[in-house]
């Protein structure tokens, strides 16, 4: 098993995290589209990781994608996401996963906007906005 900065047993998660954020974050969930804190946010700041604060987006990269989650053409920097591969659910998807604690944050797809053509599709749950 990969060690991660930020480790926690799955007790632990759940005494820290809420519910809706064990789900997404730790077993790999997916809240309702149009139904999440940020998808429609457009407040100045650095979205970290709920599960450990690792600073992954910045509010510059994010755009409205349409698809009712929030959606940012690149992370803050490309080492503090992973990517899996994924094939569960009978697609071929890219999984992406904060590189402090593992945490499942959505799926990265190569349909966005300029300048990179990527769309990293993530729950609101899995992230915090930190306001500027
Ligand atoms: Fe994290």
């Amino acid at each position: 098993m990969k060690k991660y900065v930020t480790e926690k047993s799955e007790a632990q998660w759940k005494e820290v995290l809420s519910p809706t954020q064990y789900t997404v974050l730790r077993e790999k969930g997916t809240e309702r589209a149009f139904t999440g804190e940020y998808y429609d946010n457009h407040e100045v700041g650095t979205y970290a990781c709920a599960g450990c604060g690792a600073e992954l987006f910045r509010s510059d990269a994010k755009y409205d994608s349409g698809c009712g989650w929030p959606s940012f053409f690149q992370p803050k920097d490309a080492a503090m996401v992973e990517e899996h591969s994924d094939i569960s659910h009978g697609m071929r998807r890219t999984e992406v996963l904060c590189a402090g604690c593992g945490g499942h944050l959505g799926h990265v797809f190569d349909d966005g906007p300029r300048p990179t053509g990527l769309r990293y599709c993530i729950n609101s749950a899995s992230i915090k906005l930190v306001k500027a």
